[in-house]
């Protein structure tokens, strides 16, 4: 909790500032309701969700006293409102194993750190984890997950740089397969640039997945990096249609006051969120919890 609130403390330091100038008369009126708008709108929690927040706020204490606790209480109350519904810890159910893990999201958006996370904090749960180097477009990006792989001490299927996602996937269900393995998690390449060759080789992965196990992929979850605001939203978009999202994770909530494009993601796309990112090791994944978020941000 105490890093949750300190990766947070931007994002609340920014709503929390707006939310004391917003209740400079001590009677929730018109104009007051306004500035609790506005002040939710520059906290990139987005137009819908502060609306609504707005419109939940007026009907329950509309002309009522309210002191500067009391208003961030609401609001608190009113973000967890929204962000209740989204909050869906990763469940390993697959039947049979492995249970396949598509992680997509644009390059620097924190994703083979995520992938390294979940794969730790699933080793902590006891499971038996695979990773696949599906984005074999960057190098790098190949030895950077071997790297976590090993500090993790899970096995990772990879192939050449340039080498077919696709085959690579195949092995990693093969190999996991025959090793008992719960979950496999594969990178893939994050070029949003080139949207139709993205959108090929996300297809063929699928066939070739569909081929072994009809139900994968179970998951597909889109990492997004706070720190890029609205831009994040507009990626949720972009993925969805090529990529068939299942969830979210948000990364780099430490360090940002843009911490409030969590509540727009949720209030406009109503897609999970497993977890969220607050710092580059492997122990800064934390589970969604939307009472706390609602209340760290809220100041
Ligand atoms: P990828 O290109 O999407 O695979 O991104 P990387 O996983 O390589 O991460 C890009 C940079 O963001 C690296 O420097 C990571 O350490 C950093 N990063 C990833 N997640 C977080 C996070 O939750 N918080 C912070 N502060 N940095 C992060």
């Amino acid at each position: 909790t105490e890093r949750l609130f300190g990766g947070f403390k931007k994002t609340s330091d920014r709503l929390s500032e707006n939310l004391t100038t917003a209740v400079s008369t001590a009677t929730l009126d018109d104009a007051t309701l306004e500035e609790v708008e506005d002040a939710l709108i520059m906290s990139d929690l987005g137009p819908a969700a502060a609306s609504r927040i707005r419109e939940k706020l007026k009907e329950k204490r509309f002309g009522l006293q309210i002191s500067e606790r009391e208003l961030k209480k609401a609001v608190a109350d009113e973000i967890a409102e929204i962000l209740r519904p989204v909050a869906k810890p990763l469940e390993i159910t697959a039947f049979p194993r492995p249970q396949v893990i598509l992680v997509i999201g644009v390059n620097g958006s924190g994703k083979t750190t995520t992938i390294a996370k979940l794969a730790h904090w699933l080793v902590e749960e006891d499971y038996e984890v695979m990773l696949a180097a599906g984005d074999t477009f960057r190098a790098a990006a190949i030895e950077q997950l071997a790297t976590w792989a090993d500090r993790v001490g899970v096995p990772i299927v990879k192939g050449p740089q340039g080498g077919d996602p696709a085959s690579i996937v195949f092995d990693g269900v093969k190999a996991g397969t025959d090793r008992g393995t719960d979950a496999l998690v594969v990178d893939t390449a994050g070029r949003l640039q080139n949207k139709r060759e993205l959108m090929d080789e996300l297809a063929k992965i699928r066939k070739v997945l569909g081929r072994l196990n009809p139900e994968a992929p179970h998951d597909v979850i889109l990492v997004l990096d706070a720190t890029n605001g609205q831009n994040a939203l507009s990626q949720i978009d972009v993925f969805k249609e090529v990529a068939g999202v299942t969830g979210l994770i948000m990364t780099k909530l430490d360090g940002t006051a843009r911490g409030g494009v969590l509540v727009a993601a949720a209030e406009q796309y109503g897609l999970p969120i497993h977890a969220i990112g607050v710092g580059e090791t492997i122990d800064d994944l934390r589970p969604f919890d939307p009472d706390l978020v609602a209340k760290v941000i809220a100041g």
